[in-house]
């Protein structure tokens, strides 16, 4: 499956200075819309899928989706990623299955719930890339822990608990021991669609305090340890628009009210190296309310085509806007995709320089 590799991806959004979407999947319309949106805009696009969803496609119906993905869309740069591996052999089926790149999770141990050791998450993270990049595959790590909990996975942390964030000297030493290609930062983002119960007087949602200078501390960092413009991710990414929710609601939905991360936080994180952006909520909450205003306004309908089709459309519509938003529209022609064996190459000679 010719897959783009998303160090590469990542490496040059650093040199382009936008940044990069990471889709959710569980199923053919999704793949379908993202795929669509990014073949229109020239955009190169990371594909992801979590383990639930790895679970509910019964791992074969996500890969053969993805190849129909790439035949059909020949010209697309896509990355297929595992989002939060939750161990080295999860990591290693994804990797058997064709992925181009692994998120390594080793902030929590395998159970996906409890907190574990810094010693832990490095010696975890290290293990998965040095099997990785002898296949060309990308690693992403995680250091902190998010907040939230989403598919199982997730300590369940308090969004106002500032323990858990990524220490901007411990990040330093976590990239060199691991030898991870991008790393997820905590900085107060978390998964799901309820990021904050925090409400001003009339009641009206507020967004979450994200630690925003952490970014900006934890790059230069980086780059004065000699990692130069180093991809950073972040994670329960999505902005949970307001009429997106009040849509569900209006067609017998009962979601809470609720305020996601504002994009203007995200561009300023990919102003100062944000490269990878996790969205995963927005995507459902779209597709949700599509399908609902169908089965409401519409009654008689029994075809599952007749709210599969706008809820595919109604993601293609929030992907684009995203795609525009994080600046990888236009993009996907600059570069040739570097093979997944030419890849393996480049990390063996690294190492060998390395040493
Ligand atoms: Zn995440």
């Amino acid at each position: 499956m010719p897959l783009v590799t998303m160090r590469q991806i990542l490496e040059e959004a650093a040199k382009g200075g936008y940044g990069v979407g990471a889709f959710n999947v569980n199923n053919m319309e999704q793949i379908q819309a993202i795929m669509r949106a990014a073949e229109e805009l020239d955009a190169p696009v990371i594909i992801q899928a979590s383990r639930g969803a790895l679970k509910y496609s019964d791992l074969i119906y996500l890969k053969k989706l993805m190849e129909a993905a790439v035949e059909r869309h020949p010209d697309v740069k896509v990355a297929l990623h595992l989002d939060h591996g939750n161990s080295p052999q999860t990591c290693k089926q994804a990797i058997d299955l064709g992925f181009s790149s692994v998120m390594m999770d080793g902030s929590l141990m395998a159970d996906g719930k409890s907190v574990a050791s810094y010693e832990y998450n490095i010696e975890v993270t290290a293990e998965v890339v040095e099997m990785a990049h002898k296949h060309g595959v990308s690693v992403e790590g995680e250091l902190g822990c998010l907040g939230g909990i989403e598919d199982g996975h997730g300590a369940g942390i308090a969004i106002d608990d500032d323990s858990h964030l990524t220490d901007p000297v411990q990040a330093v030493e976590f990239v060199q021991k691991t030898g991870i290609d991008c790393l997820a930062l905590a900085i107060g983002t978390s998964h799901g669609a309820y990021k904050t119960m925090r409400y001003d007087k009339d009641g009206k949602a507020l967004p979450p305090r994200l630690a925003l200078d952490r970014i900006e501390t934890i790059e230069k960092n980086l780059e004065e340890a000699g990692y130069k413009a180093f991809p950073l991710v972040m994670h329960g990414s999505s902005s949970v628009p307001a009429e997106l929710v009040e849509e569900v609601n209006k067609y017998g939905g009962q979601m809470k009210k609720a305020m996601g991360v504002p994009m203007e936080d995200i561009q300023f994180g990919i102003k100062r190296g944000v490269r990878k952006i996790n969205v995963d909520t927005d995507g459902r909450i779209a597709m949700t309310a599509a399908v609902r205003k169908v089965l409401w306004t519409a009654p008689e309908k029994f075809d599952p085509r007749d709210w599969l089709k706008p809820a595919r459309e109604a993601l293609y519509e929030l992907i684009k806007g995203k795609m525009k938003d994080f600046g990888q529209a236009g993009h996907g022609h600059e570069y040739q995709p570097i093979s997944m064996a030419d890849m393996a190459k480049k990390y063996a000679s690294e190492a060998a320089a390395t040493k």
